[in-house]
């Protein structure tokens, strides 16, 4: 069975139970910025387990991209571990529960996919007899189900809905096992888990304690590369057809023979497996840089090219297994064409970069074996190796390699303890966001006791309304008086809560003698809408009716900027390609700012080009139309969806015209005219490989203009120019200015000649030695170095004191020329002494020393005194 009939009938067989088959959500979960990755098939239905959203389905089956980091280092070790994989699941959200699941699961895998009984062992939760019962009710035999632990067969993260497990597992044979300790659960290649049923039942509080929920679900997810592995005869995913091409491909190109197995084997699976992630998770709008999903990329990226490196390839060649993945996987996943250049176009630049970054670490590592061999240590200590495979993606293998050739080996002990260390960091990061935050926990619980707010603000702007809930400092309260803020949730509101990159609405709720400000409007959990306000006059009192109005102003412009935006994102893709998506969006009532994924920085003719055409769009007057319907039917018309779209199914569709189709729940303009006028404003990067467009529209457009107009009619004025004639205007200032420099310059030689032989003149011969000390007409260092250079050059031999004097600070610089310091003489001494007369301080070596002073009265007399000095060492009076 291939895979495609495998993922087909896994699907098929729980559609006929009812099920809705929904399409594979992002690797990047949405609206869930604590997690990285979607590691499992449960993550878009979180929000139905945990509760903060109801279902449109009570039974769902899907096959899920997923991604895990934590399996990075034993793909290619463990048979059974991939980064990617697929994941086929099926769900039930307070439906049916394990006396449905665990049949089916039997089913399926026994009649369906065919496999002998006698190869599958279960596992059940240690006390989950129920479980226990039913397996044994389908008839596995008792001495294939092992009660298991914790560790393996209960699931749970922090606070929440949580609960036992049950697993299948494939045996290969008593042939494979690690000892007589081998078993189900063992880590060795005899046993692989296929499948893992999660039966949701209970709900674990802070306090660490356990109670049974009261609607019950099932969380399923059987790994399509295992099963297929299962079915195809094979020991590991990449014996099956879902990595065949993949693997020829890099068996050419790096020139191996991947039937060696070994190191050879090992290498060609991390490269297939790698690649194969990357192309996914690019695909889904991750792109690589230095943190979070970035970091990921880039770091699954080097490994692939460093496992590469080890048998001599020094080129690009991963963009080449890309395509093959994409040939592959393409019509299961369209996405992957729809990027197809996009994706390539990453992964090589990104491969390209790292192949400098290497020579940066190889520099690095060679100057920790210096350094080590130095010490005298015949080893590299862990926390090194670990730096290296860290920041400059070098894997342990590499990083012995090197050393091994230098004669030092790797302590392996340290970097796995450096390593270990790193992902308790991670994990404890991971745990302290998976708790709900308070403030969403307290009006999760305001919705369950039926508190909730309708959103009229699609049509309204002014709504009367009832305070339904007022809370202050985490507690109800029933009134608040003038001055005080605190949250309201009224039963129908028309302000606009914080989404989709939209700001909130501002406004005012008004009743019989109440003032009160809105400051603030967002959504903790869904179907709750609060309002920060500030009580200005009268009081606000739980039950009453007030007038909720939504500054229209303030909203119109913000509506201008959203409509503006979609209107931008369909321009770019035009003007640019496909591979535009949004990748971040401010929508504010003074501008909008929309990042999106594009490589370079944009020619000033395409910033034109795509200009333009938002604004042909605004003169055309097209129509904005707003309404919702399923997601399958918004895809079919050619939503752009994001990454982040929601299972629900009922979305809100943004059609303006022809133009454009997006998914978005955010209040627009009525006719694209009403945008007025649409101006770039700046345009830059912000993240490798992101850019970022800064825009305005409408009045701001207009007084950006106007701002813009005002400093050119300044700057005419300044010139004494027709506007129109600045540029011609602005040029000869230019050149007159560098014709002017030119001249100076010029001139400055001419003064300097002169000065030089000015001083020659005043050179005296004091015992055969040349002395001067002299006032002249500079203070700057430069300048002063340079006369002496000058004099130096002329005389061959002297003692030279020159002093100059510019807005009140005094500078000295002395030289003795070499054969005079050896009569004694010393730049730096003599400095010394005659900073004193000028309240300052200096020094410097016996030939060339400075000093600055204060006191510009002294500097007469300074001279003098140098001149003194020098006369008297060289008739020893000193
Ligand atoms: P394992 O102990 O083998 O790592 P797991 O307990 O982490 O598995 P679950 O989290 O229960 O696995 O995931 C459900 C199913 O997804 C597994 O039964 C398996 O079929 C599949 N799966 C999990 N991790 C991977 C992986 N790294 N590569 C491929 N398939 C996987
Ligand atoms: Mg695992």
């Amino acid at each position: 069975m291939e895979s495609e009939e495998i993922r087909q009938l896994f699907l098929d067989f729980f559609a006929a139970r009812e099920h809705r088959v929904l399409p594979s959500a992002s690797l990047i979960p949405a609206n869930d910025p604590s997690l990285l990755w979607t590691a499992a098939g449960m993550v878009p239905f979180k929000p139905y387990f945990t509760g903060t959203a109801e279902p449109e389905h009570r039974r769902v089956a899907t096959c899920q991209k997923c991604l895990r980091t934590p399996d990075i280092e034993s793909v290619g070790k463990t048979a059974r571990h991939l980064t990617f994989f697929e994941m086929l699941g099926n769900f039930s959200f307070g439906d049916y529960f394990k006396e449905e699941a665990i049949p089916w699961a039997w089913e399926l895998v026994t009649k369906r996919f065919g496999l002998s009984p006698e190869q599958l062992w279960v596992s059940v939760y240690l006390d989950d007899d129920e479980a226990y019962h039913l397996w044994r009710k389908v008839g596995v035999p008792e001495a294939r189900i092992v009660r298991l632990g914790k560790e393996t067969n209960f699931w749970e993260i922090g606070v929440g809905p949580c609960g036992p497990c049950s697993e299948i597992h494939f045996d290969f044979g008593p042939e494979h096992s690690c000892g007589p300790d081998c078993g189900v659960g063992c880590d060795c290649d005899r046993f692989l888990e296929i499948w893992n049923l999660v039966f949701i039942q209970f709900y674990r509080d802070e306090a660490g304690n356990y109670s049974p929920l009261a609607q019950k679900g099932i969380d399923t997810g059987m790994g399509l590369e295992r099963i297929a592995t299962v079915l195809q005869g094979g020991k590991t995913a990449f014996d099956t057809d879902l990595f065949r091409d993949v693997i020829e491909e890099i068996a050419e190109v790096l020139k191996v023979d991947y039937g060696a197995g070994g190191d050879v084997g090992r290498a060609v699976k991390v490269i297939a497996d790698h690649t194969r992630a990357v192309t996914f998770a690019i695909a889904d709008g991750a792109l690589p840089s230095n943190e979070g999903r970035g970091y990921v990329i880039r770091r699954l990226l080097r490994r692939a090219i460093r496992f590469g490196k080890l048998f001599g390839c020094e080129e690009p060649f991963l963009d080449r297994v890309a395509v093959r993945v994409i040939d592959k996987m393409g019509a299961v996943y369209p996405e992957l064409g729809q990027q197809k250049r996009h994706i390539l176009r990453t992964i090589r630049i990104e491969e390209g970069r790292f192949l400098e970054t290497l020579s940066l670490g190889t520099e690095i590592l060679n100057r920790m074996i210096a350094d080590a061999r130095a010490q005298g240590q015949r080893t590299l200590s862990g926390e090194a190796a670990f730096k290296l495979y860290d920041t400059y993606g070098f894997p342990l293998e590499l990083t012995e390699e090197i050393c091994a050739e230098e004669g030092l080996t790797v302590d392996r002990q340290g970097f796995a303890t450096a390593m270990a260390q790193q992902r308790e960091r991670a994990r404890q990061a991971r745990e302290t966001t998976e708790y709900l935050g308070e403030r969403e926990r307290f009006y999760r619980e305001a919705r369950d006791a039926g508190i909730g707010s309708r959103f009229t603000g699609y049509y309204a702007l002014e709504e009367p309304a009832r305070v339904l809930l007022m809370v202050k400092n985490g507690r109800r309260v029933a009134a608040a008086e003038k001055g005080e803020t605190v949250e309201v949730v009224l039963d129908a509101t028309p302000f606009y809560a914080e989404a989709g990159g939209q700001v909130c609405d501002t406004g005012v709720f008004t009743g019989p003698g109440l003032l009160a400000e809105i400051e603030h409007v967002d959504r903790p959990v869904e179907n709750i809408i609060v309002h920060r306000v500030k009580v200005v006059a009268g009081t606000l009192t739980e039950g009453n009716i007030v007038t909720a109005s939504v500054d229209a102003p303030r909203r119109k412009q913000t509506a201008r900027n959203h409509t503006a935006t979609h209107l931008l994102h369909q321009s770019l893709k035009a003007v640019l390609g496909a591979h535009v998506n949004q990748a971040g969006s401010l929508v504010a009532p003074d501008r909008l700012r929309f990042d999106f994924t594009h490589y370079e920085a944009l020619t000033p003719e395409e910033l034109e080009r795509v200009e333009a055409m938002v604004n042909q769009a605004i003169l055309a007057a097209i129509p904005v139309e707003t309404f919702e319907t399923t997601l399958a039917e918004a895809r079919a018309m050619g939503a752009v969806a994001l990454f982040g779209e929601k299972y629900g199914e009922r979305v809100r569709v943004v059609k303006i015209g022809e133009f454009s189709i997006e998914l978005c729940g955010g209040t627009h303009l009525k006719n694209t005219a009403e945008a007025g006028f649409f101006k770039i404003v700046t345009e830059g990067s912000v993240a490798s490989g992101v850019r970022r467009i800064e825009a305005v529209t409408g009045e701001a457009a207009l007084s950006y203009i106007n701002g813009i107009l005002r400093d050119y009619q300044e700057i005419a004025a300044i010139l004494k120019v027709a506007p129109r004639n600045l540029a011609a205007a602005v040029k000869a200032l230019a050149d007159q200015v560098k014709e002017l420099a030119r001249e100076n310059e010029a001139l400055k030689d001419r003064l300097a000649a002169g000065e030089v032989q000015d001083l020659l003149q005043r050179v005296e011969v004091i015992d055969g030695v040349n002395v001067l000390a002299s006032r002249v007409g500079t203070a700057e260092m430069p300048r002063l170095r340079s006369l002496i250079d000058v004099l130096r050059e002329r005389l061959g031999s002297g003692v030279f004191i020159l002093g100059g004097v510019a807005e009140d600070k005094v500078s000295l610089i002395v030289a003795v020329t070499p054969d005079l310091v050896k009569r004694g003489l010393h730049a730096g001494m003599l400095v010394k002494e005659l900073a004193k007369l000028v309240d300052g301080g200096g020094g410097g070596r016996p030939e060339l020393a400075q000093a600055g002073g204060k006191n510009p009265a002294g500097l007469e007399e300074a001279l003098r005194f140098g001149r003194t000095l020098v006369q008297e060492k060289l008739r020893g009076q000193r």
